[in-house]
């Protein structure tokens, strides 16, 4: 009897408590999602974030391999942000739908392979399918009108609420001021004179809210939030879908990317030459997957090979790997050549000189 009287004082509860609003918040781990996300819980709503995984995400990896970069913090900003506020943060791994983003932007790309207007298009509206999945009322980011020369301008900005499938349940609380009311603001469950008026690219006033928040630490990202938007990043993913003949990518590839010298000799094949003892000890881990040149008669990087080399080339790769050794200047190093399936053989060559290293092999 007592556990009943108990049960039904619970439910009486229930039904008469407010229940606040639950919004979904794209956080990138930068400070304008940051602020966004803290301006709609200083209103009362319920907020958790989601944050994507698409495989050319700046964060973390790089920074992880790379000796000389150990003394920067090595934190996820998102999960960072995330502790910060006080919110759930939800990692979704969207890297295989994510192909056809990079692939095939209908609004095509920006100053490099940045697809980023399609790119936006797409989390909002995978954030949006979280969001009806899991049953909140809307979806916010930290976008400001006029940021970002593609995907945050005045006439771009309604095509993401569009074509994510989000519309007006999208709210953008740095810069809703300027924007057309959204429902959670026609709906009472945000008042619009809390939101703000930001535009442009002058980063103050967000500094200013930052302060006031009482925020002192937090991400600058230079550029953008993934390798896209870097133009030697870029050049490097069009040198690989030139030489495959085809748009298509692994998510090794894209990692791949990322770390090393990126030299090609022959359109056919290859180098990825090691330029530190962190990318060393990434690139062995791939030693079953590419064939591996190491050489053996001085210190100097590990190379993997990308593509299909003859006899020819392979010796032309072990020239080129001496030449990053320290015995570059030796008249004969020996070089270990690895093949996939663990055979290896040891050759003695002479290094190239530095005139024979064609600039354009440099991808
Ligand atoms: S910078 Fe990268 S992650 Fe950010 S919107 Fe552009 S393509 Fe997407």
């Amino acid at each position: 009897m007592i556990l009943l009287l108990f049960c039904s004082d619970i439910s009486m509860d229930k039904t008469t408590k407010h229940t606040p609003r639950k919004a979904v918040a794209l956080v990138s781990g930068g400070l304008d999602s940051m602020l966004a996300v803290k301006v709609v819980q200083d209103q009362g709503v319920h907020v958790e974030g989601v944050n994507f995984f698409t495989g050319f995400c700046v964060e973390g990896h790089t920074h992880a391999i790379r000796k000389n970069d150990r003394a920067r913090p090595k934190r996820n900003n998102a999960l960072w942000v995330a502790e910060q506020l006080g919110i759930k943060l939800h990692i979704l791994d969207v890297s295989e739908p994510y192909k056809d983003v990079v692939i095939n932007p209908r609004h095509g790309y920006g100053a490099n392979l940045n697809p980023c207007l399609d790119c936006k298009g797409f989390m909002v509206n995978k954030a949006y399918e979280w969001m009806q999945e899991h049953g909140f009322d809307f979806l916010i980011t930290g976008e400001v009108i006029g940021q970002r020369p593609m995907s945050q301008r005045k006439d771009t900005m309604p095509v993401v609420s569009k074509e994510s499938g989000a519309g007006d349940l999208l709210l953008r609380p740095l810069c809703a001021k300027l924007l057309p009311e959204t429902r959670p603001e026609r709906e009472g469950w945000i008042q619009r004179e809390a939101l703000l008026d930001f535009s442009g690219r002058n980063r103050k006033p967000q500094m200013a809210l930052a302060a006031q928040y009482g925020f002192e630490d937090y991400a600058q990202p230079a550029g953008g939030c993934c390798f896209l938007t870097d133009a030697n990043y870029s050049s490097k993913l069009a040198d690989l879908w030139q030489a495959r003949g085809e748009k298509t990518y692994e998510i090794d590839d894209i990692v791949m990317l990322k770390v090393g010298r990126h030299l090609r000799p022959k359109p056919h094949f290859k180098l990825i030459i090691a330029r530190e003892e962190g990318e060393t000890n990434f690139l062995k881990g791939y030693r079953k997957r590419y064939i591996s040149l190491n050489t053996v008669s001085h210190s100097g990087p590990i190379a993997l090979v990308d593509g299909e080399p003859d006899e020819d080339d392979l010796a032309l790769a072990a020239r080129l790997v001496a030449r990053f050794s320290s015995g570059r200047d030796a008249q004969n190093v020996t070089v270990q050549v690895r093949l996939k399936d663990g055979a290896s053989r040891i050759v003695d060559i002479a290094p190239l000189s530095a005139a024979e290293v064609e600039p354009s092999w440099y991808v």
